[in-house]
C-alpha cells in the first residue's frame, strides 16, 4: 500500500486517536460490538482490543465521529476517555479494522510485563512540560517512537532511543542506566506507548520518570513550532502533520538517498521490501518512485528525476 496519498484538508472530516489502559474481559466480543458501531457509522480506521485496554484512530464525517465519541463513553471503562482531535483528509484510512489482540502495544517484555492500569509514571502536562523548557530546568527528554518516526521530527535535545521496534524497549532502557536518578520525561505520538515504557523504566529502578500527557501532538498542538522540531509522523494516510506555519516551519528529515532537507515519505517500489523512507524529489523518478538503500546496495539502481528531466 503506497502511502503517497491526497493530503488536502477536508473540514469535513474528523480524525481521532484515543486510547485507554482498563481491564476488559472479553476483547473479542468488544471488538464485534466496536466493529458493527463503526460500520454503521462509516468509519475507518484502526482499533485494537486487548484485556489491556482499547486503542484506536478513526476518520468519519465530524458528525459521525463525535457520535461514535459519544457512544463509546457510554461505557462506564471508557467515560473519561480523551479524544485527540485533528481535521481529517476524507482518506486517511483504506479501510476499517477492528482486532482482539494479547496486548494493545506490543512490547513482548515477557516476565516483565507492564500493566499501565497499575503501574505508569505520572502526567505531565503539555503546559508543565512548556514551563519546565523556560525555567531551565534539568531532564532527559527520551523518544520512545521508531527510529522512522524521529528522523522527521524530535524534541530539541532529545534521547532518541533509535528502536526499530517498540520490542527494543528493554534495550532503551538499559541505554539509559545513568539517567536512574534524574528525571525522565518519555514521549510518543499520542501517549499509549508511553504508558508502558514509563512503567517499565519504574520497574527497572528509574526514580523520577514522566510522561507526557497526551503525547507529542497534544504538546504541538498547544505549542506549535516551540520545542519539538520538525513534523510529526503519524500512522494514516497524512504520513506527517505539523501545526506551525509553513514559513516557519522546520524541516529537521533528511533524504536517506542524498541528505538533502526533506519530510517526504515513500515505499521502496520493490514491493517485496516496502521499507519506507525519507526520499526527496529529485531522488526519485518522475513518477515519484525509487528504490532504498537496502535495495540499492543490492544492486538495484535509482533513475532520479534530475536525470531525466535533463534526457527531457
Ligand atoms: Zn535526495
Ligand atoms: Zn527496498
Amino acid at each position: 500500500m503506497t502511502r503517497l496519498v491526497e493530503k488536502t484538508i477536508k473540514p469535513d472530516y474528523l480524525i481521532i486517536l484515543y486510547y485507554k489502559y482498563v481491564a476488559i474481559d472479553q476483547p473479542e466480543t468488544l471488538a464485534e460490538t466496536q466493529k458493527a458501531l463503526c460500520s454503521s457509522l462509516n468509519l475507518k480506521g484502526r482499533i485494537i482490543i486487548s484485556s489491556e485496554g482499547i486503542n484506536g484512530t478513526l476518520e468519519g464525517s465530524v458528525q459521525d465521529v463525535e457520535q461514535y465519541c459519544k457512544k463509546i463513553t457510554e461505557d462506564v471503562r471508557f467515560a473519561d476517555m480523551q479524544f485527540k482531535r485533528s481535521v481529517g483528509i476524507g482518506n486517511a484510512f483504506p479501510k476499517l479494522s477492528v482486532k482482539a489482540r494479547k496486548e494493545i502495544v506490543s512490547a513482548h517484555l515477557g516476565g516483565e510485563d507492564v500493566n499501565p492500569a497499575e503501574l505508569t509514571a505520572t502526567h505531565l502536562s503539555p503546559d508543565q512540560l512548556q514551563s519546565w523548557f523556560e525555567q531551565g530546568k534539568e531532564f532527559a527528554i527520551v523518544d520512545m517512537r521508531n527510529d522512522y518516526e524521529q528522523e522527521v521530527g524530535h524534541f530539541k535535545g532529545s534521547i532518541m532511543s533509535g528502536m526499530k521496534n517498540f520490542r527494543d524497549l528493554p534495550e532503551t532502557a538499559k541505554k539509559i542506566d545513568n539517567l536512574k536518578d534524574k528525571p525522565v520525561l518519555t514521549v510518543c505520538t499520542g501517549g499509549v506507548r508511553c504508558e508502558k515504557a514509563s512503567g517499565y523504566l519504574l520497574k527497572k529502578g528509574f526514580k523520577n520518570v514522566y510522561q507526557l500527557d497526551g503525547g507529542i501532538v497534544s504538546y504541538m498542538e498547544k505549542y506549535p513550532g516551540k520545542n519539538f522540531l520538525g513534523s510529526l509522523y503519524v500512522f494514516d494516510g497524512r504520513v506527517t502533520v505539523h501545526f506551525d506555519s509553513s514559513e516557519n516551519h522546520t524541516v529537521v528529515g533528511k533524504c536517506a538517498l542524498c541528505g538533502d532537507s526533506s519530510e517526504r515519505y515513500i515505499d521502496c517500489r520493490i514491493d517485496s521490501c516496502h521499507y519506507q523512507f525519507i526520499c526527496c524529489t529529485n531522488c526519485s523518478d518522475e513518477e515519484g518512485k525509487a528504490f532504498c538503500e537496502r535495495c540499492i546496495a543490492k544492486g538495484e539502481k535509482n533513475t532520479s528525476s534530475n536525470i531525466s528531466r535533463q534526457v527531457a
